[in-house]
């Protein structure tokens, strides 16, 4: 497995498929894993490191999101105490969910030692800027909805951590299932936090972390620049040529498809206008 940062506060594990993150906080008397997954071997080497690092401390789960890369290994860790968004608790689709993880596992022929349930939570977090104290450490989260519609960022303010789950990818523009404007609000949140705070490490669901400050900024600028861009295509009806983001981020087949689906979403929205 690919360990992108071990420190003594903080592992950063690296799933071989998308580049997926999960993360790990180590506090003196609290552990918080984020987002295991993807693959049984990727999942059970993270449930092995979480082990060996327990010796009594509180073990706490974390999604940043339900989408279904982001939930898989949730059976692994049930008695971990669970945190994630209200809106994560009432998404309707959980049962769309799940199913896209038995066909993943189906495609894969990838057997689990665990059931596939939907996670439940018990520390749902509403409302913006609420604090929390989890071990020794001060947590901050806001609701992020815009990629998908239930998003949380998490910053352990206490080590400058700053979890945001599908935003501020380095190898990834924006993908927007739910809504332009609320993902351009959850940019501005970001902005804001960035500003504000003493932000150390900036951790993506896919991709590189980061600490430096210049590189957060210029994620938000690039994010804000997309969604720029394909509102305006849609609204002045002008082509926006893929070409050029497919070369920068690789995978041209795959982010044209992404690209597609955001046109459409756009596209759909601006006729639901009155
Ligand atoms: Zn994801």
């Amino acid at each position: 497995m690919i360990v992108q940062l071990h420190s003594p506060t903080l592992r950063l594990y690296e799933s071989a498929l998308m580049r997926t993150v999960t993360s790990l906080v180590v506090g003196d008397e609290y552990l918080l894993l984020v987002d295991p997954n993807w693959l049984p071997q990727e999942v059970d080497y993270i449930h092995f490191e979480t082990e060996a690092l327990r010796e009594g401390r509180e073990c706490y789960l974390l999604f940043t999101h339900s989408d279904y890369d982001h939930i898989i290994g949730y059976g692994k860790f049930p008695e971990f105490m669970t945190i994630a968004s209200a809106a994560f608790v009432h998404n309707q689709q959980r049962e769309d969910t799940l199913e896209q993880i038995r066909a993943f596992d189906d495609d894969y022929y990838l057997t689990r030692d665990y059931p596939i349930n939907y996670p439940p939570i018990v520390h749902p977090i509403g409302g913006d800027a609420r604090e929390l104290t989890i071990g020794e450490d001060h947590y901050v989260f806001y609701q992020s909805p815009g990629h998908n519609a239930d998003g949380l960022l998490t910053f352990n303010r206490s080590r400058g951590i700053l979890i945001v789950g599908d935003y501020l990818s380095n190898v990834e523009f924006p993908f927007i299932y739910h809504s332009l404007p609320d993902y351009h609000a959850t940019l501005d949140k970001l902005a804001r936090i960035v500003a504000e705070e003493d932000v150390k490490v900036l951790v993506t669901g896919h991709g590189d972390h980061t600490s430096d400050r210049e590189e957060m900024r210029h994620r938000i600028a690039e994010s804000r620049a997309y969604l720029n861009r394909l509102e305006r295509s849609v609204r002045r009806n002008e082509i926006f040529d893929a070409a050029e983001l497919t070369e920068r981020y690789g995978f041209p087949r795959l982010m044209r498809k992404y690209h597609e689906a955001n046109l459409e979403l756009v596209r759909q929205s601006a006729a639901d206008l009155p």
